[in-house]
């Protein structure tokens, strides 16, 4: 097993199996505290337990009979927090930690103000990358996977809801939870609010606040299907049940694919299904990510490129070919658009990560770079064996992280080595270790695109009106990503009129359109600008738009991240810092 630089764990020695919370959920003073029992398996007797714990409040370690535990908190690393050190009995099997987690950076607590009720508080949290250890003292590596139990005490009308089995409540006030499948630990993860559930199937529905779960509902309503397609694909969902929690605007990321219980966007509800891929991309993670896992954080490909790839192939059997080909050509772009402002050592799939957060590998690299290598082996092998390949894979590391090199290592037997004329044909060390996209990198079309350029081309030449027809989504993405910035701001003046994208209530092309009014300056939008970065807390949309605010205005871009910094949660403020300085 590699090591894992972001982890104070030595689980060699001792190592965490089971964790059981027991926390009260206080709004007031934005703070979870109570009891961690961690059930340890130790192959070194000698060999005191060590877990990673960054800003928490550790008050006792207690043995299973209640005798104390000597414990000594270390230095906090940056970003890594510190190591926790409990020197252990020979009889100890389990210990249990009391300890208060406040301003922790995986929680986040949001005022009534930032939900859509506007009338009760709300509290989720983001455990991805290495945020667990700020609400749960615990070994925070993805190669060290625990089963889990909680019991969850919040005020009165809330509901909690966890990645986990929901047992219920018991009359006590109390809700209880339980992931009896082995996950990596930054798959825990809570929510409490004012909830409301509806169902798609025996085995899955949604939840989200009352005022929302509806047009939830609605827009999320191929789930079911989709689950029957990645099943077709690539086996059995292995988890019980698959719900997704819709969160208020605040949530950092597009999703997060938290076992049975998928964290989501409100950004993705844009009324027509447009924007559901995302839901595909969590599902896929039941497979690659939380069935089959990183073991370390420069192995992050092995999650989010094959994530993506299944993804697009699960798009392409609920949807059809042309939408999948949409996307991809879509996200090639967005690729190579990223890749032109990275290191070249950041290009590299297995990224270099050491003296470096997890965070810095978190680009597209991983993602589309990654989907793009599987779709590559599909080409060269076909896709019947390529998708025996993959289930195999997926099957024969269930509930397992992996490396890298491991996954080379089954590549190679499974498929290199057997057909050495086809393997000819491809140049794994370019894939795996240098920057940049390989020449044999495949070229999603699309004609539905291509159309899109001959209107926009036409439009901006002054041929008058565009027929725009049944549009989607991505055909408008496409048409607004391309206008040339230099374009002027005369030209947005008269596609706004024409199209109304500054009023647009679908936030993938209202980022796209606002992007280019910052880079156009059309000041008919920067109040709209302003309001969306006041809303919104995806990093996908503040990180190009902070960006092309500092390029054009520095001053402006920190006064108005200055503002709404205290509105994002630590994952877009660690990465938005970086940008802003
Ligand atoms: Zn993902």
């Amino acid at each position: 097993m590699a090591r894992d630089l972001h982890s104070h764990a030595e689980p060699e020695r001792v190592r965490v199996r089971h964790v059981e919370l027991d926390l009260d959920l206080d709004f007031d003073v934005r703070a979870a505290s109570g009891t961690a029992e961690l059930r340890l398996e130790r192959t070194d007797p000698a060999a005191p337990l060590v877990l990673d714990a960054a800003g928490l409040e550790i008050e006792a370690v207690r043995a299973a009979d209640g005798a104390p535990r000597d414990f000594t908190l270390g230095e906090e690393v940056a970003a890594l927090g510190a190591p926790l050190r409990v020197a252990l009995a020979p009889d100890d099997t389990s210990v249990t930690i009391a300890y208060r987690a406040a301003g922790s950076g995986a929680l986040q607590w949001l005022a009534p103000e930032q939900t859509a009720g506007g009338e009760h508080p709300f509290l989720f949290s983001q455990g991805q990358a290495i945020l667990t250890r700020t609400w749960i003292p615990l070994q925070d590596s993805p190669g060290v996977r625990v089963t889990y139990g909680a019991t969850l005490r919040c005020p009165a009308g809330f509901t909690p809801v966890m990645s986990a089995e929901q047992l219920g409540e018991d009359g006590d006030g109390a809700f209880r939870f339980r992931m009896p499948q082995a996950i990596p630990p930054y798959l825990i993860a809570l929510a409490c609010g004012e909830l409301a559930f509806r169902s798609f199937s025996e085995r899955s529905g949604v939840w989200a606040e009352p005022s929302v779960v509806d047009a939830a509902h609605d827009e999320l309503r191929d789930t079911e299907d989709m689950i029957r397609a990645a099943e077709g694909l690539f086996g059995a969902y292995r988890w019980g049940r698959y719900d997704v929690l819709v969160l208020p605007p605040a949530f950092p990321f597009g999703g997060m694919e938290n076992p049975r219980l998928t964290f989501a966007t409100p950004t993705i509800l844009a009324g027509d299904r447009s924007l559901v891929s995302l839901v595909a991309h969590e599902l896929a993670h039941s497979w690659s990510g939380n069935l089959v896992t990183n073991a370390t954080w420069r192995d992050f490909w092995l999650n989010e490129g094959f994530t993506v790839y299944f993804e697009q192939r699960i798009m392409e059997e609920v949807f059809g070919r042309e939408r999948s080909a949409m996307e991809q050509v879509l996200a090639r772009r967005a690729l190579e658009r990223e890749m032109a402002d990275l290191a070249p050592e950041d290009q590299v799939l297995h990224v270099d990560l050491e003296g470096r957060a997890p965070e810095e590998g978190c680009t597209l690299v991983p993602y589309e770079k990654g989907a793009l290598f599987l779709r590559r082996l599909e080409e060269l092998f076909g896709r019947g064996r390529f998708d025996r390949f993959l289930a195999g894979w997926f099957d024969g590391h269930a509930f397992e992280s992996v490396t890298t090199a491991e996954f080379v290592a089954y590549l190679r037997r499974e498929l290199l080595d057997g057909s050495p004329e086809v393997a000819a044909n491809l140049d794994l060390e370019a894939w795996l270790s240098e920057p940049g996209l390989p020449a044999d990198a495949p070229v999603a079309t699309s004609d539905a695109l291509d159309r899109v350029d001959a209107a926009r081309a036409a439009f901006l030449a002054g041929d008058g009106g565009v027929e725009t027809g049944a549009w989607t989504t991505q055909e408008w993405l496409h048409f607004v990503e391309g206008v040339p910035a230099d374009a002027g701001a005369a030209a947005l003046d008269k596609l706004d009129a024409a199209f109304g994208f500054t009023a647009s209530g679908n936030a993938e092309i209202l980022c796209a359109w606002l992007r280019l009014a910052i880079r156009a300056r059309y000041a008919a939008a920067d109040a709209r600008v302003e309001s969306f970065l006041f809303e919104v807390g995806r990093l996908k949309f503040l990180r190009p738009l902070y960006a092309a605010l500092l390029e054009l205005d520095a001053a402006r871009a920190r006064e108005l991240y200055a503002r709404a910094r205290p509105r994002y949660h630590a994952v877009s403020t660690s990465a938005l810092d970086r940008l802003l300085g």
